[in-house]
């Protein structure tokens, strides 16, 4: 007789976890310290795995949502590269820089989102950069006005 699953889900992005030990929390720390090793292809995408994370942990990141938003929708809706996204940000303070055209977001999330850092696995390299970009856009919509 084998022991009933224990699954516990994040209180925010619904993600689901089997491990005790296991949670969103833990699967970021993990990408961070890749993001932070600034090797490829995790270091160049640090902007968007943070934003990402950050909209689908408002509770924990409420200070980074504007910025957040801001920075997902130019990349993924306005088509703009994301060096060039982060680095108009930085200049302008984290406010909507010149010539953006970012509606303002939802006051909160309109639905959980389809993919959450649970789906991104162990973040590796053959797959990370479309497993974020997905993750990213999941959670642009979930925050869609
Ligand atoms: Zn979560």
């Amino acid at each position: 007789m084998s022991p009933s699953p224990n699954i516990h889900a994040c209180p925010e992005c619904g993600a689901a976890y089997t491990a005790t030990d296991d949670d969103c929390a833990a699967r970021f720390d993990l990408l961070l310290a890749l993001d932070h090793s600034h090797r490829e292809p995790w270091g160049s995408r640090h902007g968007q795995a943070f934003a990402a994370y950050a909209l689908q942990h408002p509770v924990k990141h409420a200070a980074s949502l504007d910025r957040a938003w801001l920075a997902l929708h130019q990349i993924y809706v306005s088509g703009t590269a994301p060096d060039r996204v982060f680095g108009a940000l930085v200049a302008a303070r984290g406010k909507a820089p010149p010539g953006w055209d970012v509606p303002a977001r939802a006051a909160r999330p309109v639905h959980a989102p389809a993919v959450t850092i649970a789906d991104l696995g162990d973040f590796e390299a053959a797959t990370y950069p479309g497993r974020l970009d997905d993750w990213c856009r999941a959670a642009l919509a979930a925050w869609m006005p």
